[in-house]
């Protein structure tokens, strides 16, 4: 047993698990097994509206019919709520977090004033309008201050990371994100500070999931390194596409797993990783896992 390795597998439970959502399980179950290290379940449910009734039962419910078992409690999000206000209370004492009462048209204004051109609104970067402070509006959301983050910590403006599947990645946070989100003007907390948190207080030593995912993780790891966390490793999954060619989703046509037949569905998602280019391969245990394993599925 690794000790040292702890991995997750993270679902929204905006439906049941289908064929995309397992390989994604999959392959972080078998990189825990591969490591012999723990598997964890989390359920991302902090976008409540988001979420469907009745969903993380049955996702819990399908990874047990599938033999996915999860070596530990399984966390949610929307009971997080607690830990989630000490690490924006953490971030703001530091002022590195501040309140932002733009909606998303002052934002639109503001980025046409800065002459940025319509059609890249919609992953524009925050222009910072309300960094230096809210001049008597009110505040709505929380964002963090990225730059002066990185800058405190003395650190350069690239955050450079290593994807074990992907090799060398770096981003300019500031540059390129933004002063991104951490609570909502809803209240809702974002994303990105929920995974943080949680993946720390889950011990969590790898994180496997979504190609999807890729470009939030140098997010991640400013906030990380604002929080005073440690940086896990990072192995983003090829994604199964459907037929439009964008990410398998139940939009467009992702079928429900038949678990009546659970070995089946383990071997198909297995296959995928192995047609993905996940050959087998004595230096990379999960790809060796995922090759050599499925005949007993
Ligand atoms: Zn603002």
């Amino acid at each position: 047993m690794d000790l040292s390795y702890v991995g997750r597998f993270a679902p929204s439970p905006t439906g049941p698990l289908h064929a995309g959502s397992l390989v994604t399980a999959l392959a972080s179950w078998l990189d825990a097994r591969a490591h012999e290290g723990h598997w964890l379940v989390r359920i991302e449910d902090v976008d409540g509206p988001r979420c469907v009734p009745d969903a993380t039962d049955l996702i819990l419910r399908q990874l047990r019919a599938l033999g996915l078992h999860p070596d530990g409690e399984v966390m949610v999000q929307s009971q997080r709520h607690r830990a989630y206000a000490q690490a924006l209370d953490q971030l703001v004492a530091r002022g590195w977090a501040y309140p932002c009462a733009c909606s998303r048209r002052d934002i639109e204004q503001a980025l046409a004033l800065a002459g940025v051109s319509p059609e890249r609104h919609a992953s524009a970067v925050y222009p910072g309008t309300c960094r230096d402070g809210l001049r008597g509006r009110t505040g709505r959301a929380w964002r963090l201050d990225v730059a002066r983050v990185l800058r405190d910590l003395g650190h350069g403006p690239l955050v450079r990371w290593t994807d074990r599947r992907l090799g060398p990645q770096t981003q300019d946070v500031a540059a390129e994100v933004g002063d991104f989100v951490l609570r909502r003007a809803d209240g809702l907390w974002a994303y990105q500070l929920a995974v943080v948190v949680d993946d720390a207080a889950q011990g969590v030593s790898d994180v496997v999931r979504g190609a999807d995912l890729l470009d939030n993780t140098a997010r991640q790891i400013v906030l990380q390194q604002a929080l005073g966390l440690s940086t896990p490793r990072y192995l983003h999954v090829p994604l199964v596409l459907g037929a439009n060619g964008e990410k398998l989703s139940k939009q467009n046509g992702a079928l429900p797993l038949d678990l009546s037949d659970a070995a089946r569905c383990l071997g198909d998602a297995a296959s995928r990783l192995a047609q993905a280019g996940w050959s087998i391969d004595p230096a990379n245990p999960l790809a060796a896992s995922a090759g050599g394993r499925c005949a007993a599925f």
